[in-house]
């Protein structure tokens, strides 16, 4: 199938910006057993986009579309592609209550153009943005295609691994078969670097990285003739990966962490229970998010206030005062105290600074304390993050109590 990438945004053509959802778009395209016949930018200008659509067409069945999917006003690509498919937009009821989620979580008002967002060509298959709010979408006409996605990479690369791939596997002749690998623990850098020597010259099966809050993807993918062929390529890639990074892998199947800790607890029997400061509930609510853990997980104490470590779990007001409640010492108190009053299996405890404000030059934002009892005996984790963002760093302390239990 001969295909095209096409840009959209002014910035590209001031050169303000490097065009990297184009090189990213091509190597996935081919991958896929796509030809891919033209680049080609044009600015947020609503005719000429319409002009380049109808060119492109003469000869290729398949475009791919990036940016101009946001609120603004210059923001023009799916009026435009909906008119050349002859198509119109309509309400898409679950775009629209995402986005009245999403707006009243963050307690701003909905705009009008932010409403835009939620009408979609009637006959558009639409696909979650799960990194920012402009939804995507493929919409067929007379034998062509054409999917549009948001220009921001990260949310470009991100819809196109989750929902883009697997619209576009249908269409493919050929063969691909991919496995997605997730890690915790390691940087996106790092993790290439580490991988390097099977990344140079590799040209199937291919290695692409990407960064996921917090943890590291991978995904291993091979085109053959067969799909046998492909997963033997695969599987045997995913050995030499093991070799590499193995000790970060927590999943070769795309499984978040959350679910392969709750399948491990499940299938020892090992009771949990958490003692939360930082993250407010947070490991609760993950925890419970599985259905069958009640199992397994007893409960989890929110004790927030000094006087709340003191009262739940017995944490002595000495520690509090000699090491604060951010401490190794107060992390082991916490897990301690749980596990007096609860008796499970695994007692774990968090008690970091998340930010913004509260940071002190010898405990800055981000430092977090994990402690965990398990058969007799108290291990501690101190972890630094450097980012100032709040719900990251409660999300990575989060992940990172799963990763000690893990
Ligand atoms: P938004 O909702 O952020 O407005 P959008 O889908 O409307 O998203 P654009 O407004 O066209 O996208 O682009 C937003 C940003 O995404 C740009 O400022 C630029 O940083 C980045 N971007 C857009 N296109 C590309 C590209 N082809 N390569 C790399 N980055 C890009
Ligand atoms: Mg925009």
């Amino acid at each position: 199938m001969k295909s095209a990438i096409l840009s959209v945004g002014t910035e590209l053509l001031f050169g303000q910006i490097t065009n990297t959802n184009t090189v990213y778009l091509s190597q996935q395209l081919n991958l896929l057993g796509f030809d891919v016949m033209y680049h080609h930018t044009v600015g947020d200008n609503p005719g000429r986009l319409e002009e380049m659509i109808e060119m492109i067409f003469k000869d290729c069945d398949l475009i791919l579309t990036t940016g101009g999917l946001g609120p603004t006003q210059d923001d023009l690509t799916k009026e435009i592609v909906c008119r050349a498919m002859e198509d119109e937009l309509v309400l898409h009821r679950e775009t629209m209550d995402k986005l009245e989620t999403y707006f009243k979580k963050q307690n701003r008002v909905m705009t009008e153009n932010n409403k835009k967002q939620a009408y979609m060509p009637s006959r558009a298959v639409v696909f979650d943005n799960d990194a920012g709010t402009a939804p995507g979408f493929a919409l067929e006409h007379q034998g062509k295609t054409i999917i549009c996605m948001p220009g921001p990479p990260r949310e470009m690369t991100r819809m196109f691994q989750r929902r883009v791939l697997p619209y576009l596997e249908k269409k493919s002749e050929s063969t691909i078969v991919y496995r997605m690998i997730r890690t915790f623990g390691i940087g996106e850098s790092m993790l290439e670097t580490k991988l390097l020597p099977l990344i140079d010259g590799q040209t199937d099966p291919t290695l692409a990285t990407y960064a996921k809050e917090g943890e590291c993807c991978l995904r291993i993918a091979s085109k053959r003739a067969t799909k046998e062929e492909a997963a033997k390529a695969v599987d045997e890639m995913l050995e030499k990966v093991k070799a590499l990074i193995g000790e970060y892998i927590y999943s070769c199947d795309d499984e978040d962490l959350v679910t392969v800790v709750a399948r491990k607890l499940m299938e020892k029997k090992l009771t949990l229970s958490s003692a939360e400061s930082c993250t407010g509930g947070m490991f609760a609510a993950a925890m419970t998010g599985i259905s069958g853990i009640s199992q397994v997980f007893d409960r989890s104490l929110v004790t927030y206030s000094n006087e709340a470590k003191m009262q739940e779990l017995g944490v002595r007001e000495e520690t509090l005062k000699a090491h604060g409640a951010v401490s190794e010492e107060t992390a082991r108190e916490m897990a301690e105290g749980l596990h007096r009053v609860s008796g499970s299996d695994i007692c774990i405890s968090v008690t970091g600074i998340a930010g913004p404000g509260g940071g002190s030059p010898e405990k800055p934002v981000g430092l977090v304390y994990i402690g965990a009892v398990y058969q007799g005996k108290t291990v501690c984790r101190k972890i630094q993050m450097r980012n100032v963002n709040r719900n990251w760093n409660r999300n990575y302390a989060l992940l990172s109590m799963l990763d000690l239990i893990n």
